[in-house]
């Protein structure tokens, strides 16, 4: 029987998991196949405090690993396929183990939506990214593009204002979904232009991003367009396919929590990105592991005094 199983392994599920281990909870983290979160697909991370010269998204992450095995953390690289929270103790399984935990901390994350077209890859942190709070600064005085029609690129666009020479918003329509405000604010931005009823078809470039190729939906017309970076903004989707029936969920199909910790099921707990549609920081989920784990260990002092008291 696990205490406290902990499914995730970005910045919330191994600060959970340096907080519950140092609780003496022994935690084992399910880290995925895949572990590390989205901060492994990034370069350097220049607004986690504490690293006043920046630091790789892999490097931050392979520390927050190292200190929480430094604890007693036990860390397995194993994907969950699926989990029963309907009894107690809960039932977490991946593809070989069953695991049964008297409390769960749900920490896997969100992953921003990409183009998949080509060249995308090929250019990811080097002109192409999903994060204008992480990558805007290495663009200062370019030409940047922003994809989407949302408040989160009106969000970026504007973001993306204080560095770019230039800052062209494309977008698939001729109107925004972006919330009023947003959208005159963006409008009455003399950085931002739009380019409207448009796709990005392909990325250019070799070692960085140099243009893109870009279609007209009305006319089908492609040409090619000089740009130094594209920040694509359209939308995250949380990884909550496995908890569909077992968590409430809200329309955007992230994890209900009233306070950010707390599940509907009581010793289910939630933190980071997959609760968090609007932040979305590495520091926020790191934040939010920290408090989930300081309420799990709550939840479970309580519950094993009652289960010794009655015993
Ligand atoms: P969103 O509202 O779903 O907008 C996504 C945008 O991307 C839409 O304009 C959509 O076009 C476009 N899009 C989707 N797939 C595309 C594709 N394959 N190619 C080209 N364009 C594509 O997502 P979001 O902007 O991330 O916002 C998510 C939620 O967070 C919203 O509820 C939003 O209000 C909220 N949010 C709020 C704030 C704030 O209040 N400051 C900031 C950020 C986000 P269509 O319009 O044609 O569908």
């Amino acid at each position: 029987m696990e205490r406290v199983v902990i499914i995730g392994s970005g910045p919330a599920g191994l600060t959970a998991a340096i907080y519950a281990a140092r609780a003496n909870l022994s935690p084992l983290v399910l880290a995925g196949g895949l572990y590390g979160g989205q901060l492994m697909l990034t370069t350097e991370v220049e607004n986690y405090p504490g690293f006043p010269e920046g630091i790789m998204g892999p490097d931050l992450m392979m520390h927050f690993r190292a200190q929480a095995e430094r604890f007693g953390a036990r860390i397995e690289n194993v994907d969950v396929t699926s989990v029963d929270f309907s009894k107690k103790p809960f039932v977490v399984r991946t593809a070989d183990d069953e695991y049964h935990a008297k409390t769960v901390i749900v920490a896997t994350g969100a992953s921003a939506r990409w183009l998949e077209i080509p060249g995308e890859e090929l250019l990811r942190g080097r002109g192409v990214s999903t994060c204008a709070t992480c990558d805007g600064a290495f663009f200062r005085e370019k030409h940047i593009v922003v994809v989407g029609g949302g408040d989160s690129a009106m969000e970026e666009a504007l973001f993306l204002t204080r560095f770019g020479s230039k800052v062209t918003v494309i977008h698939r329509r001729d109107s925004l979904r972006a919330s009023k405000i947003m959208v005159e604010r963006a409008h009455a931005h003399p950085k931002i232009e739009f380019i409207w009823n448009t796709v990005v078809d392909a990325v250019h470039g070799e070692t960085h991003m140099t243009g893109l190729k870009l279609r007209n939906l009305e006319t089908g017309a492609t040409h090619d367009f000089d740009a130094d970076a594209m920040f694509i903004a359209i939308g995250h989707t949380p990884n909550t396919g496995i908890f569909e029936d077992q968590l409430d969920l809200n329309e955007a199909g992230y994890i209900e929590s009233p306070d950010g910790t707390h599940t509907n099921i009581e010793g289910i707990f939630v933190a980071g990105d997959v609760n968090d549609i609007r932040y979305k920081q590495a520091i926020t989920a790191a934040g939010a592991g920290c408090r989930a784990a300081m309420d799990a260990e709550k939840y479970l002092e309580a519950l094993e005094y009652a289960m010794a008291a009655s015993s």
